[in-house]
């Protein structure tokens, strides 16, 4: 844990008591803090008392005894409407922060010279954090990895001269965190998303450039307009900027967790941090190969069956579905879910891809309609167990090489799962069912 000393004596207010909020109150307190913590749900209130944090009721406080509000990067600070305890600290002139920004002020009070890797973009952010620890941990650094992946930022070890922290920045985190300053910013691309929470394109794209322009040196994917937008900009206005791209020639042969053009663009900002922090390239492309990958992202499940069993889960849309793919020449589709706006309609340019389709979920009617239009061979099964062995019997029958059978849902897991995770485990038992069962046969 990082204790916050630099808010010894400080009184501030925090609400939201999820992860990330409970791992501030603490931070906060051993640091000599006046804290006093809320949240709009009387249990978790009544939880975190019980666990022995200094709540207190923020409704009935007079805000003009703060010097700080701490929010939780879940509660809105803009939209779609600022929260009660926003409008109450705009009232009475106090300063609105994250946690990031309190680890920031920290470092800057007991160790300024403090590597810090901040990492942001609209996707890609998971994996590149966990590839830049995995690489800086190989290269034999003492590494910190947490923030919007994992562990909360504050639940990290402090900042040290010969410490790395690697910290995944949503977008609210930066919002945030007005006086962050990484020795390396990472901004990988921009897309549309979450609007919901910061209004228009061109504010969400101006948060992610704050930290990109307040970097010892950004690093700025150029594959999509906006960022390539801000590359320029920052390099005009006298910021060390690296650019990097899905097209950039890096050799991955080997990495097996690195397969796709969007693992170019993040394998390619991994490697210009790396160097950032003084690390050969040599090492860095070992780093590469033995990179585990993160679960439920085009994660390799090992098998002694023949195909490539391929567990992309976390592939909620068809956005993310299309990384998956591009990654490969043939696979037998696992897809399916709650859809969302726009269906499959958008991965058209993909099917001839698919040797055969097998359908999960609410969205099969609406999918077969689809892929029967581009006359994609189909099947319906419902769950994920019964399209997994359709698909696993289809792929060992093949004369493919290399059969790949890819679980990339391409929908939201709501209908029959509580999360993408929860659906990705459904997949990895299906396919080591079968894989036991082969065993035993
Ligand atoms: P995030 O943490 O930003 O949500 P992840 O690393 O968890 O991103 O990846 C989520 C999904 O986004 C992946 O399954 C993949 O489909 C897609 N993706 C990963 N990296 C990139 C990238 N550089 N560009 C575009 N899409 C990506």
């Amino acid at each position: 844990m990082t204790p916050a000393t630099a808010f010894k004596g400080r009184r501030v207010a925090v609400f939201g008591l999820g992860g990330s909020g409970r791992a501030t109150v603490k931070s906060l307190v051993a640091g000599g803090a006046e804290v006093t913590a809320f949240d709009d749900s009387s249990e978790t209130v009544a939880k975190a008392a019980a666990d022995g944090l200094p709540t207190g009721d923020l409704r009935e406080a007079d805000f003009a005894g703060f010097d700080s509000l701490v929010l939780a990067p879940g509660v809105p600070l803009t939209h779609p409407e600022p929260h009660w305890t926003v409008k109450k600290a705009k009232a009475a002139g106090v300063e609105i922060i994250g946690d990031i920004e309190i680890f920031g002020r920290e470092r800057a009070a007991i160790a300024p010279s403090a590597p810090l890797v901040a990492i942001t973009g609209t996707n890609g952010k998971s994996t590149t954090t966990a590839l830049i620890a995995h690489v800086l941990r190989e290269a034999g650094r003492d590494v910190q990895m947490g923030g919007n992946i994992g562990v909360a930022i504050l639940d990290l070890a402090p900042p040290a001269p010969d410490r790395v922290h690697v910290v995944e920045c949503s977008s609210y985190q930066i919002d945030l965190a007005p006086g962050l300053k990484p020795t390396v910013g990472v901004m990988l691309n921009l897309s549309e998303d979450h609007l919901e929470r910061h209004g228009t394109m061109a504010n969400y794209a101006a948060i992610k450039e704050r930290l990109a322009a307040a970097s010892d040196v950004a690093v700025i994917g150029r594959d999509d307009s906006i960022s390539s937008a801000m590359a320029a900009r920052l390099t005009a206005a006298g910021v060390a900027v690296v650019e990097i791209s899905e097209r950039d020639r890096l050799d991955l042969s080997g990495a097996r967790a690195l397969r796709g053009a969007h693992n170019t663009q993040n394998a390619s900002a991994a490697l210009a941090t790396a160097r950032a922090l003084g690390v050969d390239d040599a090492a860095t492309f070992a780093a590469f190969r033995s990179f585990p990958g993160l679960a439920h992202r085009m994660e390799e499940i090992p098998t002694s069956l023949r195909p490539a069993f391929i567990n992309d889960s976390k592939a909620t849309n068809a956005d993310s579905a299309e990384k998956a793919l591009a990654s490969f020449d043939r696979v037998f589709w696992i897809l399916g879910g709650k859809p969302k706006t726009g269906g499959i309609e958008a991965l058209v340019p993909f099917f001839g891809k698919v040797t055969r389709a097998y359908l999960i979920g609410e969205a099969s009617a609406a999918f077969a309609e689809t892929l029967a239009k581009h006359g994609v061979a189909f099947e319906e099964l419902g769950t994920v167990e019964r399209a997994t062995a359709a698909a696993a019997r289809d792929a060992e029958a093949s004369d493919e090489a290399e059969p790949v059978v890819l679980f990339s849902p391409a929908c939201a897991s709501f209908d029959q799962f509580r999360s993408f995770e929860h659906r990705g485990e459904a997949f990895r038992s299906a396919v080591k069912a079968l894989d036991a069962a082969r065993a035993a046969s």
